[in-house]
This record gives structure tokens, sequence and C-alpha cells, in this order.
């Protein structure tokens, strides 16, 4: 079922041998531009317009009314809410130890340099919809812009025909047990367009969206073209598009195991990757057999067949799990799951990945709800310079810097040198001025 990609042998530049999505984020840019463009110049019809041509649905209203919020959360499954409770009570643990405080260095007597993290003023949040419904990305997205003291926060999800033209009711009920009450039903490309640039001329001029700071949470590629064509409009975390899933494995890995675990990211969008690394043939042939068993059994068989057969997936055959490293860390994926022996070991040595999943009792569906950890994550070989959204992703640095007169003049003449250096002598004279009795 996997596509075979046999890198035994000396291979030196593994990066473009791997499998890789055929519809690539760039071709995707292209083809929403000019929906963003509408909706940076039009605002709500723009947003209604693709509201209609993607979900099936046209808005009299794009904001979520309180009541609806409410209701949500007031029906919700009592077995669905302890396990969103558990997620969230996880994730707040995790995210609580990330903050960062604020630290002063004295340079020199009288100098000083202090670092101040000052959360995003209003961030929004992506919550996916599309294949799946997705409460879980709200616990992910809120629970550390919370943390990390952002006091605007807007979620936005696509709207659903089941209900009413609302997101998922369960992504309310989310929102409502974290205590965000600005959610819009918009999905796809136009909801980061919107959170961008704000809706413009809503009917109801009280429930516009005005434009946020900064975008976050995963989408398929549609949403994640966008995040990186309005990338600088506003602050994007990372690109977070469809899911992918690595597993460096050896012979101590039980087979049914990586199948299932490769199934789950592949159940999420028939662009999501699922690519074995090993060094182990033996293993392939085994894993190949619990996939031809498990995959017509599985609910969304069609997707999962469609994704593991796609270029993006495969079984990546290597001399050792030396090479499997190098391999992984090529590839840089999302969720990276180490099924090796000593595999804590390994994990240790790996670069480039979004999160890693340590041994056989920690699989990334763990991951992606209650481990604590946040399952937003960088995908596309983004690991390579991203991270995952933590509580940092909605701080910013700003250095204070404090030097008396005396700190000043003992430095002004490096100043002074270093302005002349660069051909910018006002730079230095703006320090020298202030000391006019010294000597140049
Ligand atoms: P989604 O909300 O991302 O996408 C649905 C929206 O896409 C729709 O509202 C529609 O407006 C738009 N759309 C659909 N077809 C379109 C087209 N042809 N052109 C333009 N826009 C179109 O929900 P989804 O589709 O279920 O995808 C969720 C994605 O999120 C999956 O790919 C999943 O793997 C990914 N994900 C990633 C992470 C991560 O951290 N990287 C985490 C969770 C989920």
């Amino acid at each position: 079922m996997l596509n075979r990609i046999d890198l035994r042998g000396a291979v030196r530049d593994p990066r473009r041998l791997l499998p890789r999505a055929q519809l690539d984020v760039s071709v995707a840019v292209e083809r929403i531009r000019p929906l963003v463009e509408a909706v940076r110049e039009h605002g709500y019809p723009a947003i209604r317009e693709a509201s209609e041509r993607f979900d099936g649905v046209s808005p009299e209203r794009l904001r979520v009314p309180a009541e609806a919020i409410a209701e949500a959360e007031g029906t919700l499954d009592p077995q669905v809410r302890a396990a969103l409770s558990e997620s969230i009570s996880r994730a707040r643990k995790v995210h609580a130890d990330q903050r960062r405080t604020d630290h002063t260095t004295q340079v020199v007597p009288g100098g000083t340099v202090t670092e101040r993290w000052v959360p995003v003023d209003r961030v929004g949040l992506y919550v996916p919809g599309g294949l799946a419904m997705y409460p879980s990305t709200v616990v992910m997205n809120v629970v550390p812009a919370q943390a990390a003291g952002v006091r605007s926060l807007v979620v936005a999800s696509p709207p659903q025909q089941e209900n009413g033209g609302l997101p998922d009711a369960r992504v309310l009920a989310a929102c409502a047990l974290l205590g965000v009450d600005e959610v819009y039903a918009v999905g796809g490309a136009q909801a980061v367009a919107m959170l961008a640039y704000g809706s413009a001329v809503d009917p109801d001029g009280a429930e516009r969206c005005d434009p946020v700071d900064m975008i976050t949470g995963p989408g398929n590629i549609w949403v994640t073209a966008a995040k990186r064509l309005l990338r600088g409009v506003v602050g994007i975390d990372a690109e977070a598009g469809p899911t992918e899933i690595a597993i460096l494995a050896d012979d101590t890995a039980d087979p049914a195991h990586v199948a299932a675990d490769l199934i789950s990211q592949a159940e999420h969008d028939p662009l999501a990757a699922s690519v074995l690394v090993t060094p182990s043939p033996a293993l392939v042939e085994a894993v190949e057999r619990e996939l031809a068993r498990q995959v017509p059994a599985t609910k969304h068989a069609e997707r999962v067949t469609a994704a593991l057969t796609g270029g993006q997936s495969g079984v990546v055959l290597v001399d050792d799990l030396e090479a499997g490293l190098r391999v992984v860390d090529a590839y840089a994926a999302e969720h990276l799951e180490i099924q090796t022996e000593n595999a804590r070991e390994w994990a240790l040595r790996v670069r480039n990945a979004g999160a890693i999943f340590v041994g056989a009792w920690s699989p990334v569906s763990l991951g992606d709800y209650c481990a604590g950890s946040n399952h937003v994550l960088p995908t596309g070989g983004c690991a390579r310079h991203s991270s995952g959204l933590s509580v940092q992703s909605f701080l910013r640095g700003v250095h204070l810097i404090e030097y008396t007169e005396q700190a000043l003049r003992e430095v002004a003449p490096h100043v002074v040198v270093l302005a002349g250096v660069e051909n910018l002598p006002a730079h230095g004279q703006a320090v020298s001025v202030r000391f006019p009795g010294d000597a140049p």
C-alpha cells in the first residue's frame, strides 16, 4: 500500500528523495490570492460568497450569538465534557510552566537592559472544521494564549450546514468552557483574510470582526496558504497544515501499533502524510500486512487510503538507525514517533521535528488530545525553523534600555567610532552632543 523508497547505500542528500505532497502550499497561495484580495476590498460580501461556494451556507451574520455558545455548552454530552475538561487541565499544567519572566541584565554599572515579555493584544485562533471537527484545537489555541495573558481572543471556525450555519456545537462548547465569547462562523482562507483585515461592512456594524494582530491555528492547505500569504499583514504562528507523521522504528516495534499510528494521522486529510523510516524489511512487511487488515476496517477508509497511497506517504528503507536519524532530521516531520530500542536516547538526538513521541506508549493520538503538550505543530518541513504553538508564540520580548549619564559617557567613543564606520555620523553626533566638553 505504501510507496517504497530505498535509501540503503550512501545517500548524500535524502531530503530531495523523501515523500512530499504534490499540491504544495505555494500553488495553493496563487489559487486563494483573489479570494483574499476580495475580502480585503469588500469584507462581508466576499466572505459570504466564499462561504456559499465552499461551505454551502450563506450566513446573515458572521458572529455566533452568545446564546448559541451557551446552548452548545448546556447540551454537551457529559463524557465529552469530562474529556475536554481533562484535556484543558493537562494543557494548562504544561503551558503554565512555559511562561517566561521579565529579566534585567546589568551590562555595566548604571547601564541595564531589561527584557519584558508582552502579550500580543488581539489574536485570531483558527479552529478547522471541514473533513473533521476539532474541539481539541480550541483547547490547543486558547490555553497558551490565555496563559500568555492575551486580552482579546477571537475564534473562527467553518459554518456547518448540519448546525444551522454555526460552527460545530462541540467547538462552540469548548469555547464556552474556556471563556471565549467572540466566535465567527467562517472557515478556510476567507476566515484567515477576515481575521487579518476585519469583516469591514458586516451589515450589523456592532457584530463586525475587527482585525487581529496575530493568527494561529492549524488548517488544510487553503488555510495554510492564506496564512503564508498574510504573514506580515498579521503575525502568523507557523504553517500548521495537513498532518504528517513519521515513525522511526526497528524490529522491536509492534507492527500493529505502527500501522494504527500511520492510519490515525492519514485519517485527517487525503493530503496527510504517513512515513515509516526503518532499517527492517521484516517490519515493513509486517506493517503492510497490518495496513491491509486495519485500513478496510477503519471508518474513513477512503480518505486514509488516499493519504497512504499519495506521493506524500511511504516507507523509507535505511541501512541502520543512524541513517534513519539523518532521514527523519531531513524530513522534519510535524509528529515524529520513535519506536525503537532505547527510544529516549534516539529521541534526544533528533534535531528537526514538531513534537517527538517516545516509545511504545506515547502515540501521536495522545498528543492530539490529552498529553498536555500542544498539537498545533509545524508541517511541510517547517519544523526545521519553527516550533509548535506555545505560550511563547503569543509573547513579544521588548527591551528596555536604561543608561545613566556616566554609563553613556563611558561608552560614547565606541558609539561614535561605529557610527563613523557605517557612514552615519549623525548617529555619533546624537551621543557626543550630550557631552560638549568631552574630547571627540
Ligand atoms: P479546515 O477548516 O482547515 O478547512 C475547511 C475549509 O476549507 C472550508 O471551510 C472551506 O472554506 C475551505 N475549502 C475547502 N475546499 C476549498 C477549495 N477548493 N478552495 C478554497 N477553500 C476551500 O478543515 P479540514 O479540511 O478538516 O482540514 C483540517 C486540516 O487541519 C487537516 O489537513 C489536518 O491534517 C490539519 N491539522 C493540522 C494540525 C497541525 O498542527 N499541523 C493540527 C490539527 C489538524
